[in-house]
């Protein structure tokens, strides 16, 4: 197995280095050149797996064999034992035709521990394999960073270097970076905002001469090992309500597009997955594209669902590449465009094959809040902001659809404690593991939005 590049120009690639590089040296995204199939007399076997299990069997036709097979399996089993529900992603059922599956059992009590703690540890085996050491250096407006510190914490030839916008994370948010006791984890407050933590990063990554000084790495959702590791998910949803002999739909809290690409992928090996109801919050340049055709940017505004407060949905260009029919060159040239006017608008065919599986879904502040309350109130379930979008769009799509729909919930509640008191009038009971690092010591060092003073910093940090 190897991997392509979305923009074309940059050589096909095995598993192994498609996880270290992250981006395409073109500034394209990898993808597999194929996509494995499932077979229908496959699927029924895996029915009564356990999640690692099934884990294995999904994703081991990526790997192309770059990890042994022990290896493997053993990272994954580790990953998924660090869940504290024993299902890992357990799925309840809400109403008729709708589903919620939670995926924040993990960690950090937010979906991305399901990649971030196997890309963690096949990151950390790959460099010792070759003998290298990295530098992971990230930015975060809140759950990324505490995601990526849990999956490289106490990991030898990896130091974590986290920027954050000082002040304008959660207090939780924070303390879940901050309270981590491991030497080779680094917080860093920037005196700015979010933008500022990311744009420093990548003028680090684009300073040759520190890049390669200290290894630079990045776990950042375009990474393809994430998408791999977020198929699993959607299979065992599939599989418990009937796949491969009854289809459903999949309801999917969109930011990155990363999560709900990897049910994309998981369509395209196999799954009978009939649509994907993409949901957005007032940011809605996913709903606008899915219904006209025109992807064009706006301003980016705070709302109560901030993992999804964004702008350009980079993995997109994954969905996009397919769209083109694999054009990488067209592709390039497109979002060349997109990137210099703000906008890019699909031909009609490409249009057309995008609303065969996806559809926009579009709730604001209000609506999330109408929606928590009254989830709590019929069925005693408290869902986060943003499982909330989710939830409205899969109840939309069971009104006249005749498949279940499941709404992914992406984050506990409460990690969103604010916003659901606003909602049902008092904050969800913090698990045991967030109580406690409210009081737990916190390390981070206060920096200025200054490159050279960050980079100083990481050089006299670094063992
Ligand atoms: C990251 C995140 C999302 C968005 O996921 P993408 O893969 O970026 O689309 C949604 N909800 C929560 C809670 C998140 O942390």
């Amino acid at each position: 197995m190897r991997y392509l590049s979305t923009r074309g120009a940059a050589p096909a690639l095995p598993f192994e280095d498609v996880l270290l590089a992250g981006l395409a040296a073109d500034g394209g995204l990898y993808l597999p050149e194929s996509w494995p199939q499932f077979s229908a007399a496959e699927l029924r076997g895996w029915a009564g797996l356990s999640y690692a299990d099934l884990a294995i069997r999904v994703m081991a036709p990526f790997l192309g064999g770059s990890i042994p097979m022990a290896d493997f399996e053993r990272m994954v089993r580790e990953a998924y034992a660090a869940f504290d529900h024993p299902a890992v992603v357990p799925l309840k059922q809400l109403e008729d035709r709708v589903w919620l599956m939670e995926l924040f059992h993990g960690p950090t009590f937010a979906f991305k521990d399901l990649a971030l703690q196997l890309v963690g540890r096949l990151y950390a085996h790959l460099l010792k394999k070759r003998g290298g050491r990295a530098t992971i250096v990230g930015a975060t407006s809140g759950d990324t960073g505490s995601a990526a510190i849990e999956a490289c914490r106490d990991r030898e030839a990896i130091e974590i270097f986290i920027l954050h916008p000082e002040g304008r994370v959660s207090e939780v948010q924070r303390r879940q970076m901050t309270t981590v006791a491991a030497k080779n984890v680094h917080n860093i407050a920037i005196r700015g905002s979010f933008d500022d933590c990311q744009d420093l990063v990548k003028a680090m990554f684009a300073d040759a001469k520190f890049r390669d000084a200290y290894s630079l790495g990045a776990v950042n959702s375009i990474n393809w090992a994430r998408i791999m590791a977020q198929i699993v998910y959607y299979v065992r949803a599939a599989l418990l309500l009937g796949a491969p002999d009854r289809a459903v739909g999949f309801a999917v809290p969109t930011g990155n597009f990363g999560n709900v690409y990897a049910g994309y992928a998981a369509k395209r090996m196999g799954l009978p997955i009939e649509r994907f109801h993409v949901g957005s919050n007032r940011n809605d340049i996913l709903a606008r594209l899915f219904r006209t055709g025109e992807m064009s940017v706006r301003p980016v505004e705070p709302s109560l669902s901030p993992s999804m407060d964004i702008q350009i949905s980079s993995n997109l260009e994954r969905l996009l590449f397919d769209l083109y029919d694999r054009d990488g060159k067209a592709l390039a040239a497109d979002m060349a465009g997109f990137r210099k006017t703000g906008t890019l608008n699909l031909t009609a065919a490409r249009r057309a094959r995008l609303d065969a599986l996806f559809s926009g879904f579009r709730l604001d502040d209000a609506g999330t809040l109408a929606v928590i309350a009254d989830l709590q109130k019929r069925t005693g379930e408290i869902v986060d902001p943003h499982s909330a979008i989710g939830v409205a769009a899969a109840r939309e799509a069971a009104k006249s659809g005749a498949v279940p729909v499941v709404a992914l919930a992406t984050a506990h509640p409460a990690k969103f404690g604010d916003a659901v008191r606003q909602a049902v009038g008092r904050e969800p009971a913090l698990p045991s593991r967030l109580a406690r690092i409210m009081t737990e010591t916190e390390r981070c060092k206060a920096l200025p939005n200054d490159l050279a003073k960050v980079e100083a910093y990481i050089r006299e940090t670094l063992p």
